[in-house]
């Protein structure tokens, strides 16, 4: 992808910005977490995302942005097998036992900020609960890794590791990525990898980590609306997602 070439170091007033985007999309998360309950549409949760953004007067980064199509909404809702990209509409309406996963972007000041997180929607099952927590925690052995002088392979492989032990899977073709004043900059994260390898880590580095998580296969495929990405074997999934600086110390979450 063109996008690996782009690596670029912010500066402690760049990462400043950023954690204000993040914020402001940490809290139309949040707004649509308040809501998500059986019968409420998956359109209705959008508009409740993009008014939080724009009641701040930041910008919806997901809006138009380039694909198939320009995608059409403020978030992306995804149910059960649905991994990531699915479409809002008022067609779909969250049930009883259903899990969800809902990921934001936010454009504040130039900078973006870009998170996701899976949540049931009322009573789910045992491994409906597992799934989730399993996938946060990915995301949290990750972050860890997000030190200089550690490498991208001691990340990816962390998420890998972990999500494996318990006999899950982690996709191939969608990975985390290096954000700033684009979604999508360098360098890819790719939620599998081997320790040791990869792009040396970098104070200045902010990276969008993004653990995706099924339960099946590895394997994925498009449906017909051209974005929306389901396992290939109809198993469910889960996907968490923070934007996270490398800093001289702890990592840095931006999107709190
Ligand atoms: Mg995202
Ligand atoms: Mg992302």
């Amino acid at each position: 992808m063109s996008w690996e070439r782009n690596i670029v170091l912010k500066s402690p007033a760049e990462i400043e910005i950023m954690q204000q985007a993040g914020h402001i999309n940490f809290l139309a998360l949040e707004e649509v977490r308040k809501h998500i309950r059986p019968g409420v549409t998956t359109d209705k949760l959008d508009q409740l995302a993009e008014q939080v953004i724009r009641d701040h007067g930041a910008t919806p980064a997901f809006l138009n942005y380039p694909g198939p199509y320009p995608y059409p909404s403020t978030i992306n809702t995804c149910i059960n097998e649905e991994m990531v990209h699915g479409l809002p509409t008022r067609k779909i309406e969250l049930r009883e036992g259903d899990i969800f996963s809902v990921d934001c972007g936010t454009v504040w000041q130039g900078f973006v900020g870009d998170s996701a997180f899976t949540a049931g929607v009322g009573e789910i099952s045992a491994e409906a609960q597992k799934l989730i927590d399993v996938t946060r925690e990915a995301l949290r052995l990750g972050i860890e890794k997000l030190r200089p002088g550690n490498r991208l392979g001691d990340v990816s492989a962390a998420v890998q590791e972990w999500v494996e032990s318990h006999g899950y899977h982690v996709p191939r073709e969608y990975s985390g990525h290096g954000v700033g004043r684009n979604m999508h900059e360098g360098p890819q994260v790719p939620n599998y990898g081997t320790a040791g390898q990869g792009l040396e880590l970098r104070p200045g580095l902010t990276i969008a980590l993004e653990p995706m998580v099924l339960v099946g296969t590895h394997r994925t495929r498009v449906l017909a609306d051209k974005w929306t990405v389901v396992s290939a074997d109809g198993s469910l999934t889960a996907h968490f997602e923070h934007t996270v600086a490398v800093t001289e110390g702890d990592p840095l979450i931006l999107t709190q």
